[in-house]
């Protein structure tokens, strides 16, 4: 089992989660339920994913079972765009909550810094970026102070224990902390050694907001979706110096690139299906890296982003 870390909201999240992006409709059920039996109890879901049905029978399946309880796991799930309007974030919050089968989420996540125009899900579900499913951005006017707003009456309403955002830069991460009645309780962001962000890292720790990184591998978790910056990037777990470390402390190297981030407090939410890969993961937690390490490790920063926007549209799509 991964050790926890404490919100600011008083709960205690896992440290090493399970990531549900990319996780197909028919085998995601499968995936979460084995993900529990290998010990997973954090997933890491969202509304553009278009499988937390699937997941939630996953889940369903191993309370049933009695695998695990309810108040065991910690399940997150993330606010699409279009659905940022004050109105709009409470109904589609118990649409997911219902889709997961459960009554309320350990976190929900602000997905990204960015509104767009209502898509009812009768017509689209989910609805991606575009209004016409296809190539039109329709910008929303709500601000994000008004959707913090809508996500805090989520707590009250007992929807959501605690909630955070995803893909904020310094700015707006200094803007919700002004008018924050509950501050945010997490930082989802791209983070591994090709994009390290460490004054955003540092701002938020210094708050006292947990930052979770995503994509701890860099461009392997985007190469599925034939991404071209990805592919030419040199994937991190066969870089030299992370070979090196790994070979140093007997581990692998995608166990280094987890531990780089969760020694230094961060929490991780890796991605995979191969049953010997999940314990991997789950178990990345029991060594230390040397201090060394971690300074040859902070050089290797690029400032490459590949979770961007225009990287998979183009740019005239969306400005
Ligand atoms: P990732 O960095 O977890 O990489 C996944 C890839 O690495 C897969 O191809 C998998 O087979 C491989 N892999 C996993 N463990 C391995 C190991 N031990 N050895 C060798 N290969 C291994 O990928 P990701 O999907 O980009 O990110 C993880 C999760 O982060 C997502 O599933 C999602 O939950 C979350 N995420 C959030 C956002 C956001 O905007 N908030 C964006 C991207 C991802």
């Amino acid at each position: 089992m991964a050790p926890t870390l404490k919100l600011n909201s008083g709960y205690e999240m896992p440290q090493v989660g399970f990531g549900l992006w990319k996780v197909d409709q028919a085998t995601a059920a499968d995936t979460v339920y084995n993900a529990i039996k290998a010990g997973y109890r954090l997933f890491d879901g969202a509304c553009d994913y278009g499988n937390e049905k699937e997941c939630g029978e996953g889940v369903a399946r191993a309370i049933k079972e009695g695998l695990v309880k309810r108040e065991e796991l910690f399940i997150v799930s993330k606010l699409w765009q279009t659905f940022h309007d004050e109105d709009k974030v409470e109904p589609i919050t118990r649409k997911q909550l219902a889709d997961w089968q459960i009554d309320y989420f350990d976190l929900f996540l602000i997905h990204f810094p960015a509104a767009l125009e209502y898509v009812d899900p009768k017509v689209r579900y989910p609805p991606g970026w575009f209004y016409d499913g296809e190539s039109e951005v329709r910008w929303s006017k709500t601000t994000l102070q008004q959707t913090w707003g809508a996500m805090e009456k989520l707590v009250e309403k007992k929807l959501a224990r605690s909630i955070g955002i995803s893909n904020y830069q310094a700015q707006s991460v200094y803007d919700a902390l002004i008018y924050a009645k509950i501050r945010p309780a997490t930082l989802q962001i791209e983070h591994h050694p090709y994009l390290q962000q460490p004054d955003l890292v540092n701002l938020a720790q210094k708050e006292g907001i947990v930052v979770t990184a995503y994509s701890s591998f860099g461009p392997t978790g985007f190469m599925e979706l034939d991404m071209p910056r990805a592919k030419s990037a040199a994937p991190l777990m066969e870089h030299a110096l992370i070979k090196e470390i790994a070979a140093k402390h007997k581990k692998t190297p995608a166990q280094v690139l987890l531990r780089w981030a969760t020694q230094r407090g961060l929490a991780v939410i890796p991605k995979t299906s191969r049953p010997e890969v999940l314990a991997q993961n789950l178990d990345s937690t029991t060594f230390d890296l040397e201090s060394s390490d971690l300074e040859k490790i902070a050089e290797m920063d690029l400032n490459i982003r590949f979770n961007k926007p225009t990287n998979y549209f183009s740019a005239d799509k969306l400005f």
